[in-house]
């Protein structure tokens, strides 16, 4: 049997930059999982025994050879945004802090490489110095780490254009250090990538990114506003489809979200209109203005032409989980779920869900490329009552509605729903990290390897 010695770790760790303040390593094992009422219930207690924060990937390698030795579980840590309890050391142990790997290794044409504790929002900055801008970002670009979005991200900004992580065209390169004996360094591109990205860090420390750019824009922020809601979400598809206008981003809300929880942009539009909140080309603002032309929907508010407001929040920082922060921030009793609309149907089923339930669950869709269908995705606001009724909603929009739910208020990869158990991750797991010290507890494949999802879940990757 194998014992995990922290303390014989930590002495053999003494000379890195090493914290082990009881506070410090509370405060470093902790993400957005409060999001979840569930989850914040469930993993309240969670932390590690002390965190290390590499300054080179050979001391990457060193501590996880160190940790290898100790039997010390590693959970690795960007920026800790993650809202599932990703980055959440269930089994304790080391917390990998990626703070000091934040360079920008290479800047071409086409494409960045970066140390994967980068933050998201610099590499935009280094990209747009050279006249180009990255394709896909979270709406926490400006604190999220490059490596903790696509270890534990999904989607983003710029998924309108570019569809999600999963899309290949997202990224080129990711370099892995895994966690063994003698710890090796592996270059993952093309197919083999999805076996690290979205993988929570359970199959070893992605160190290096390599993601592809592409010639800047110039963006502009837009709200659009309709008395309802399925006629505006019907043009946020058409704008969607349509290639004479340039989007990086479509959110759509429903009147109430805008009013109630977007408290700097709510004076530009009437207090009954659902909102439409994009990115649009400041090139293809007059094709956006003709589209628009006779549908009821108005611009009520653009950035260009609001100089005074300049520093309100950027558009992206009212959509995607951002909508669920603003609402959290007014009203503790709010949460979320996340599920697909399914573009042939969405218009009857946002009037079911609805009709079933009312202001219990405001509308909240992102509109993305699904293998280039333009695509809706609802990251609805649910009014919190008891862990009882959530679940009890999940089950009515899965079994009565018959719409794909992606559970947020799960803390493992497989319930979650993104996926299956994913036997090739599961394959690669068992060479980078033979003793499963990496990220326990997340991947339910590894430790229950007869577990069967429920019959009748939909998930969002099927291979
Ligand atoms: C307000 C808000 C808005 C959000 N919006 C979005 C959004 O638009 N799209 C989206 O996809 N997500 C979103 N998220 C979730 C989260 O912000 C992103 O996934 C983010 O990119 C995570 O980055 P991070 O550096 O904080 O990672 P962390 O939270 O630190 O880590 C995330 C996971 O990745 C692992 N990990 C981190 N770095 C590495 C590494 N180098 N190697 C291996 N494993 C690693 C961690 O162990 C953990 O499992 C949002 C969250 C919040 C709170």
């Amino acid at each position: 049997m194998t014992t995990t010695d922290i303390a014989g770790c930590k002495v053999a760790l003494a000379r890195f930059d090493l914290e082990d303040s009881p506070a410090t390593v509370r405060q470093k094992s902790r993400d957005f999982f409060w999001y979840s009422p569930i989850l914040k219930r469930q993993l309240a207690d969670v932390t590690g025994d002390f965190v290390v924060s590499p300054r080179t990937e050979a001391e990457v390698s060193h501590i996880l050879a160190t940790c290898w030795q100790h039997n010390v579980p590693v959970t690795v840590r960007g920026s800790g945004t993650g809202n599932y309890g990703q980055a959440m050391p269930l089994a304790g142990g080391c917390i990998l802090h990626l703070r000091h790997l934040t360079a920008v290794t290479d800047l071409s044409h086409g494409h960045i490489t970066a140390q994967s504790g980068a933050i998201i929002a610099d590499l935009e900055k280094a990209a747009r110095a050279t006249g180009q801008e990255i394709r896909l970002f979270p709406s926490t670009v400006q604190t999220a780490t490059i490596g903790g979005f696509i270890a534990g991200g999904s989607s983003g900004v710029g998924a309108i254009r570019w569809g999600g992580l999963r899309n290949p065209a997202n990224i080129r390169r990711l370099r892995l250090t895994t966690m063994e004996e003698t710890p090796r360094q592996i270059d993952l591109t093309g197919a083999d990538i999805p076996k690290a990205s979205h993988a929570y860090g359970v199959n070893g420390v992605i160190t290096e990114v390599e993601i592809p750019l592409d010639p800047a824009t110039d963006w502009v922020d837009v709200l659009i506003g309709a008395e309802r809601l399925e006629p505006l979400t019907e043009l946020a598809m058409a704008i969607g489809d349509s290639p004479a206008i340039d989007k990086r981003m479509l959110s759509v809300f429903e009147a109430a979200i805008c009013q109630t929880y977007f408290l700097r942009h709510r004076d530009f539009v009437p207090a009954t209109e659902a909102v439409l909140a994009a990115m649009i080309s400041a090139d293809t603002l007059p094709a956006l203005e003709a589209m628009i032309a006779g549908t009821g929907a108005s611009i009520r508010f653009r950035a260009d032409q609001n100089p005074s407001t300049r520093r309100l929040p950027h558009a992206y920082e009212l959509g995607w989980n951002h909508t669920t922060l603003r609402a959290l921030r007014v009203d503790p009793a709010m949460t979320y779920l996340q599920m697909m609309f399914p573009r042939a149907t969405c218009l009857d089923d946002l009037d079911r869900v609805k009709a079933r339930f009312g202001d219990e669950v405001l509308i909240h869709l992102e509109l993305t490329r699904f293998d280039g269908v333009v695509t809706p995705v609802g990251i609805p606001l649910i009014r919190f009552t008891s862990e009882e009724r959530l679940e009890e909603i999940v089950t009515i929009l899965e079994g009565t509605l018959g719409l794909p739910v992606f559970n947020p208020h799960r803390v493992t990869l497989e319930e979650g729903g993104m996926k299956r158990p994913d036997l090739t991750q599961l394959a690669f797991k068992r060479e980078t990290d033979p003793k499963g010290l990496m990220n326990p507890g997340k991947m339910i494949a590894w430790t229950d390897p007869g577990w069967t999802p429920t019959p009748g879940k939909t998930f969002l990757f099927n291979e």
